[in-house]
């Protein structure tokens, strides 16, 4: 059976480093691991074309991102996300632009614009587009980041809240990100975590697999690695109950581990898990180099082998002092 229906699909390899060696690891899509970087990515998905047209009749459905009714409603909403840029703004040293991939109808941009950011908006879903450009005056675009015109080193921070998985060419999308930011500037933002306890206790059933609309399924070690292929420094990277409901995971604990009675326990068992990485999203802060000295490319390991055996020489030859 073909879960996209008539729409054409292709099978891809992998996204990230091009390999065509995986195996499966879920079986209610084709979701593969790579065997050469360990990337989790959907195999067989639609066509770019095919895509395209799927982003056109979520933007003329219901959208899942509920849209406020009033502006009052809006300066209201968790979607403000507080927490998180309370904690992206610790690490930033310049209040520019801050762009938001896949802003909705602009909640964080908004309270960004409260703390002295410009904010700047990428957002397909047209209502959502429509509601922060006209009613919060906030500047959205609704083109792929890959076809914004947004200027190279114009970014003081580029967010992206579980964003990141939807994106078909991540490794492009990443070196776009890393481009628009300023030297110093700041990429930070939440995917689902493909290791937490609940994808491993769930599996096929885990309510963020999203099997057919996930096209990178990241774990800490994979996002990192990619993070850092791009050149980025990561600040700090860990994992969280986050949106996935941490009263939620903490039933699931007590399900598994009888002897686990009262919900107190269990969050503490919960917040174990999460500071182990087997948390359900993965929340990162990682920045542009301030400089291209900083951004130089780790040395190859033939390079660095060659001048350690150089050096034992110089060492050995050398007289012995005293
Ligand atoms: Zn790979």
């Amino acid at each position: 059976m073909n879960p996209f229906g008539n729409a054409p699909t292709e099978q891809i390899g992998c996204p990230f480093c091009g390999s065509v060696h995986s195996r499966q690891v879920r079986q209610r899509a084709d979701i593969v691991q790579c065997e050469s970087c360990n990337t989790v990515y959907l195999r067989t998905r639609l066509t770019k074309d095919a895509m395209y047209q799927l982003y056109q009749q979520y933007a003329d459905g219901t959208s899942h991102m509920h849209i406020p009714a009033t502006v009052a409603e809006a300066k209201q909403s968790g979607l403000r996300r507080d927490y998180l840029i309370d904690e992206i703004t610790s690490h930033t040293k310049h209040k520019g632009v801050w762009l938001d991939v896949g802003c909705g109808w602009g909640a964080m941009l908004d309270n960004v614009r409260q703390r002295g950011f410009s904010p700047l908006g990428i957002e397909l879903t047209r209502a959502c587009a429509d509601f922060a450009t006209m009613q919060l005056q906030i500047p959205v675009s609704n083109v792929q980041l890959e076809d914004s015109r947004i200027e190279q080193n114009s970014c003081s921070v580029l967010s992206m809240v579980h964003v990141l998985e939807h994106l078909p060419y991540p490794k492009q999308a990443l070196k776009r990100v890393y481009d628009i930011l300023e030297p110093g500037g700041m990429f930070c933002g939440i995917v689902p975590n493909i290791l937490s306890f609940c994808s491993d206790v769930q599996q096929e059933h885990w309510e963020w697999l999203d099997p057919f609309h996930h096209y990178v399924h990241y774990t800490p070690s994979t996002l990192r690695k990619h993070l850092e292929d791009v050149g980025f420094i990561i600040e700090n990277m860990y994992t969280a109950s986050g949106d996935y409901g941490k009263d939620i995971v903490a039933n699931i604990v007590k399900q598994l581990l009888p002897q686990v009675q009262t919900q107190e326990d269990a969050l503490g068992v919960v917040d174990v898990f999460n500071a182990d990485g087997k948390g359900e999203e993965i929340r990162f802060f990682v920045r542009k180099p301030e400089s291209s000295h900083q951004a130089q490319a780790k040395p190859d390991a033939g390079i660095l082998d060659y001048a350690h055996r150089m050096l034992a020489q110089i060492q050995q030859s050398a007289p012995v002092q005293g």
